[in-house]
């Protein structure tokens, strides 16, 4: 779990958010059911079908995106979310543990299919900040290994387990390829484990361009996603992954936390 006890960064670095996939995206789920089962009517069986084309995401220079990301898994909570995110036609950004992906890489393929991020969050949630080189690139090697071995997808985020980072992880994540995503909110919903708590502190402290960080292994925190969306999407909030809300140009190696942040973005 992303303790706030590890490492107090800087304020903007510990008040992280994330932001769920936006309402504009939704849909692959459904498409994708309908036609593979056509395909299961038809002459010749399908390959396993990619996640089908996803409209534009929305500019998130204009647009109020928010991130919503989730850490941890897959665990079989993972599934009741994605049901969720599937009604909704949200996308969301996993940042998985790459021994449970190992346990459960049927959720990473449904994670994927559903046209959700999938990023790295290290193979036994390891503080990466304190670790050697040899160490990093372990870690992160094998969880690459395993979420391209379960989904197909080589990732290009890292967020490092407890929000720990260092030269040395900078310089590892540069060379593979890994952009380094923290949070701009956190409802700390590992430590209360009571859904209206993270309803409240999310929706309290979420803002245009906000990652917000929730951990897909508490049910409780699953719970409290339906009216996290709902009430944020009355607002206006378009959810999008992580590589949306950046436009898709983040740079490996540097630490993000909230849109503005990381490398320049042109804004304002
Ligand atoms: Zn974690």
């Amino acid at each position: 779990m992303d303790g706030p006890n590890l490492v107090r960064r800087g304020a903007a670095a510990v008040l992280a958010v994330a932001v769920c996939g936006g309402l504009s995206t939704l849909g692959p789920s459904a498409r994708q059911v309908e036609l593979a089962a056509a395909q299961r009517n038809g002459p010749s069986p399908p390959e396993t079908p990619a996640p089908p084309p996803a409209p534009p995401p929305p500019d998130c220079a204009r647009a109020k995106c928010v991130a919503l990301t989730f850490d941890d898994g897959p665990a079989a909570s993972t599934s009741e979310l994605l049901d969720i995110l599937a009604a909704r036609r949200v996308k969301a950004t996993f940042f998985v543990i790459g021994k449970n992906v190992a346990e459960h890489p049927d959720l990473v393929r449904r994670e994927r299919a559903a046209g959700h991020e999938i990023a790295d969050h290290s193979y036994t949630h390891a503080n990466l900040g304190r670790a050697s080189k040899k160490k990093i690139r372990s870690e992160l090697t094998r969880t690459q290994d395993a979420i391209r071995r379960a989904s197909g997808v080589t990732p290009t985020m890292l967020r490092p387990p407890y929000g720990s980072t260092s030269k040395r992880l900078a310089e590892v994540t540069r060379e593979m390829g890994l952009a380094q995503v923290l949070w701009t909110v956190d409802p700390q919903d590992w430590d209360s484990r009571d859904t209206q708590d993270v309803e409240r502190r999310v929706l309290e402290a979420a803002k245009p361009g906000y990652i917000v960080l929730m951990h897909d292994i508490h049910r409780t925190t699953v719970r409290a996603v339906p009216k996290i969306i709902d009430r944020l999407a009355a607002q206006g909030y378009e959810f999008v992954t992580v590589s949306e809300l950046f436009g898709g140009r983040l740079t490996p190696g540097k630490e993000y936390v909230q849109r503005n942040s990381g490398e320049p973005q042109g804004l304002p």
